[in-house]
């Protein structure tokens, strides 16, 4: 092909060249020397469709080539033979749409530091450069609908399957949701111009640390103005560990020569985002259509490097930072005390708040927290969010289906059915019925019900220090808060087992069920026997397997049915079992579901067996307004697709070892944490004063959750001496997340064991 290239340059150019093929995708390249130094660029077009395209990209070159004010060193086009700029070259079969450009010295900003200096100028240029453009509309490049214009970045999302790491599948649809989101409606009311689009760090060409070049025009685009610096930032962001201080020296260079709108301000965050999603998508998609050509994917390591730190960057923050440093006003930060007390005045102060300051939140993704001060948290305790603050999946499932229907379970629909049958697909026979209700609370109440019902009796047995929910029935059989501060002790018709806890429990569990035994001999035949796979408000104790199917046995032998509340543990959370009493080998009568199986979204329900159901036919109605609504169905349905899709349930177990490794190795070092037990990402730690005494020790699993949110990691405690620190993130967390974790969390314990 050289040896073509130097033909043309001398049958059409009149030029003695010596020609190099240069690195590059669309066209074919060729730097031309003259005399050993390189004067121009030969390029070969073999598509005849962009013609048109060709022809503009020219015209613009040519009109920039006139202007006074020039940002820099831009390609001229070169006039062959008979005065032509553009034109066809006939070999063999292949025609190619030929042109010469000027050649453009300089180092590309790729290999030079990307110091203030250098971003600066960068700013500046791209600034003069757009507003030269301003008065350009080519009707070749307004037509043209192509993925790299951020516009139609959308285009590019059919292509997120060709990503095999889940992991960064997830990331790039959240911001392409959160594009769609934020920046599609925002749209029509950006600006419109004519600009390069492409300023990556292999187009822009740099002299003494300064931007001084550009090239490869055919990215151009009529577009929102502001994509311009996306593009560019989206480059020059790789290669700086505080994107926001790049981003702040480009924009300010760029506004003060042509001044940026302060809703261009606002869009930049996810526009940058969505460019990075673009490469990516392109870089996954071209690999699988030519696993050979290492080039297409230039920037797909550095690109998927920045995107994992983009989103742990507060946008909100961003947004505020860089309008204050373009000169705009920003509104005052929120005062948490004043919030405060403005809660308090109309809502009750039996609602607590975490932490001593409390946190004012304005946004969330994936396993990550935005707050109003700019910080940005990792979020390792809600296990409600399970696939995900912001799920994209979910959000649109929910969006899609609030905008079309939306009524209740006294008309037919297909929802309904779907999701009954997908969720109790989920569950051994011969539990097939699904009662559907919003909370956890309702559906711990509605199983006690339907126990009763079947049993025509009201005794209960429940587990102590367990939790089920917030009604009268859930205070009632929760020891958690009939025995806790404010509580009047169990009720007459409940009755407590103890708990056995591997770590504090004296004898064996043998000993435990004998106690169990004699319990239950004393009482009337019970209706029923309620527990947690793991007892989470009782400090994450996991109920051993044999304790719990001796438990079952003995309240059996008397007739009772066996309830698993499975609020905290289910839907694959302990990464072994997509229900916690699967782990434990038993199966009960009725399941009590909730938190995680709406993403977010307030559902839950009760799964349990055909003779349960009927019994509860009396001719009483069960109907409850929202349960099982069109809506929650299509949350619902998604929840669970998105558990199987992300392989959840796995990732989970591996995660979560990996997690009890890490906290395991640390309890080996400090004596203070007592106890590491868990499975998936199901956790507690237990600190104590030392290990021979157990002294439970609240006050340092409080300071360590108190400083590691100083430290951005959401973290919680609980059980009865409020000294075990829980760890339940969303399912998503991944071992870098908990290397985080344990980084922080070991420097803490050093520094408290001095
Ligand atoms: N059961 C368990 C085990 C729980 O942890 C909870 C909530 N913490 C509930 C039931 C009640 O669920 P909700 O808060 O959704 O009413």
């Amino acid at each position: 092909m050289e040896s073509l290239a130097r033909q043309i340059a001398q049958q059409y150019f009149s030029l003695n060249a010596s020609a190099q093929q240069m690195a590059g995708y669309g066209s074919l390249n060729f730097k031309l020397k003259v005399d050993g130094k390189a004067q121009y660029v030969l390029k070969l077009d073999a598509s005849e469709e962009t013609a048109d395209f060709l022809h503009a990209e020219n015209a613009v070159l040519q009109y920039l080539s006139t202007q006074a004010d020039q940002p820099g060193l831009l390609p001229v086009p070169q006039s062959n033979r008979q005065g032509s700029q553009l034109f066809t070259y006939q070999e063999d079969q292949q025609s190619y749409m030929t042109r010469m450009l000027s050649f453009i010295p300089g180092t590309f900003s790729a290999e030079v530091a990307h110091d203030e200096k250098m971003l600066k100028s960068l700013g500046q240029f791209l600034a003069k450069l757009d507003s030269l453009l301003l008065p350009l509309r080519p009707a070749a490049v307004e037509r043209r609908r192509f993925e790299w214009d951020l516009q139609y970045c959308l285009d590019t999302e059919i292509h997120l399957p060709h990503i095999k790491d889940v992991k960064r599948t997830r990331i790039a649809a959240y911001f392409f949701d959160q594009y769609r989101q934020n920046i599609l409606p925002q749209m029509p009311h950006l600006r419109k111009s004519l600009i390069h689009n492409d300023a990556n760090d292999w187009n822009v060409l740099t002299q003494e640390g300064k931007v001084s070049g550009l090239i490869d025009f055919g990215d151009m685009a009529y577009t929102a103005t502001i994509h311009e610096l996306a593009v560019a930032l989206a480059y020059a962001c790789m290669h700086t560990d505080d994107p926001l201080q790049t981003v702040i020296w480009v924009c300010e260079a760029y506004h003060e020569v042509f001044p940026l709108e302060e809703r261009e301000i606002e869009v930049l965050y996810y526009l940058i985002a969505a460019r990075l999603c673009t490469s990516v998508c392109m870089s996954a998609y071209s690999r699988h259509l030519y696993p050979e050509n290492d080039y297409i994917a230039i920037s797909e390591a550095p690109a998927w490097d920045l995107l994992e730190s983009w989103i742990q960057l507060n946008p909100y923050q961003f947004i505020r930072q860089l309008k204050l440093s373009c000169g705009f006003s920003v509104p005052a930060s929120p005062n948490a005390s004043l919030m405060q007390e403005e809660r308090q005045q109309h809502l009750s102060q039996a609602l607590s708040l975490s932490y001593p300051s409390p946190l004012i939140l304005e946004g969330g993704a994936l396993q990550y927290l935005y707050d109003s001060r700019g910080q940005t948290y990792l979020d390792a305790y809600n296990n409600v969010i399970h696939l995900g603050h912001c799920h994209p999946r979910v959000v649109q499932a929910g969006q899609k289906q609030m905008a079309k229907l939306n009524t209740n379970t006294r008309y037919l629909y297909s929802l309904l059915n779907e999701y009954a049958t997908a969720l109790s697909a989920k569950f051994p026979d011969p539990l097939n019925y699904v009662y559907f209700v919003n909370s956890g609370s309702a559906a711990a109440d509605l199983a006690i019900r339907l126990a009763q019902a079947y049993q025509q009796r009201q005794q209960l047995i429940v587990m102590q220090h367990g939790y089920h929910g917030n009604t009268q029935i859930g205070i009632d059989i929760s020891s958690y808060k009939y025995n806790g501060k404010g509580g009047q002790g169990a009720p007459k018709h409940v009755q407590e087992l103890p708990l056995y806890d591997t770590y504090r429990s004296q004898g064996s569990v043998a000993d435990y069920l004998k106690q169990c035994e004699q319990m239950l001999e004393r009482l009337d035949a019970p209706a029923a026997f309620v527990a947690e796979s793991i007892v989470g408000c009782g400090g994450q104790i996991p109920i051993p397997a044999d304790y719990l199917q001796g438990i079952y046995a003995l309240i059996r032998a008397k007739g009772g049915l066996c309830i698993a509340d499975e609020v905290q543990t289910g839907f694959g959370r302990l990464g072994t079992h997509f229900w916690g009493f699967e782990s434990q080998g038993v199966i009960p009568d009725i399941v009590i579901l909730g938190k995680p199986m709406g993403n977010g979204h307030p559902i839950g329900a009760v799964v349990t067996t055909a003779p349960v159901v009927e019994a509860f036919e009396n001719g009483m109605e069960f109907f409850s307004s929202f349960g099982g609504n069109p809506v929650s169905c299509a949350i619902g349905l998604e929840v669970l697709k998105v558990i199987e899709e992300e392989n959840l349930m796995t990732e989970a177990q591996k995660t979560g070892d990996y997690f009890g490794e890490q906290m395991r190795k640390l309890a080996a070092q400090y004596p203070v944490l007592g106890d590491v037990r868990g499975s998936g990402l199901f956790w507690g730690l237990e600190f104590v004063a030392d290990g021979q005494s157990k002294k439970p020790h609240p006050q340092l699993a409080a300071d360590l959750v108190a400083q590691l949110k100083e430290e951005g990691i959401l973290l919680g405690t609980d059980g009865p001496f409020h000294n075990v620190v829980k760890f339940k993130p969303p399912m998503c967390f991944h071992t870098d997340n908990v290397d985080q974790l344990v980084t922080k969390m070991a420097d803490l314990l050093s520094k408290a064991s001095k």
